[in-house]
């Protein structure tokens, strides 16, 4: 991983850890000394004194993201990191990557640590930690998907989620698969009958595999 990403990172964990990984978003920002106001498009500065502006037409379960995701601009900002992550990459793909790294900080904050540790030590390398690690993080699943599969980057590992006959979505570290996103895959055990498949509770068609090598 790039260096600046990396250190960003360790702090927005560590930052988290220090709260005792507190879930509450708001509660979070408080404990951090960040004031949040509402208003016309989402917006963090570190200060002093410590803002976030939250547009406020955002849909429930996407401001809890966005809130998490500027907390860890704050984070950036005050560790002086945000231009060393933005100057990783090409000038044309500077912001798109620090909205990324952002975005992964946030995933890694509904999930955390010890989390992923608490489902994988119940139910393993499974698709059903996976399921688990979305139903207590109260996430999407896709969001699981990949927070699960990036736990581990020594492991070689992936996973998928399928809607129907189709693909919709796939994680993967240190292995490929033999099909792609959007693919259209009817029978995943011929493809992949090392696969360990689990159908989602009250989610018609919707299965998660995992694969492990
Ligand atoms: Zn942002």
């Amino acid at each position: 991983m790039r260096e600046a990403t990396a250190q960003f990172l360790a702090a927005s964990d560590r930052e988290h850890a220090k709260y005792d990984y507190e879930p509450d978003p708001r509660k979070l920002a408080e404990l951090m000394g960040i004031r949040v106001i509402p208003g016309t498009k989402n917006k963090a500065s570190k200060g002093p004194p410590a803002l976030i502006q939250m547009a406020r037409d955002l849909h429930v379960a996407r401001w809890r993201f966005t809130l998490l995701h500027e907390i860890n601009h704050v984070i950036a900002q005050r560790e002086g990191l945000e231009e060393a992550i933005a100057a990783e990459v090409d000038e044309e793909d500077a912001e798109h990557h620090l909205e990324a790294v952002m975005n992964h900080g946030a995933a890694r904050m509904i999930m955390p640590d010890p989390l992923v540790n608490i489902v994988q030590q119940m139910y393993g390398n499974t698709p059903q930690a996976i399921v688990n690690l979305a139903i207590a993080g109260q996430a999407s699943l896709p969001a699981a998907l990949h927070r699960f599969i990036s736990s581990d980057v020594e492991a070689q590992r992936a996973a998928f989620i399928t809607s129907g006959s189709y693909i919709a979505h796939v994680a993967t570290c240190n292995t490929r698969l033999p099909f792609w996103r959007y693919e259209r895959v009817p029978e995943i055990g011929l493809v992949l009958p090392e696969a360990k498949l689990f159908a989602v509770p009250k989610r018609l068609a919707t299965c998660v595999g995992l694969v492990t090598f």
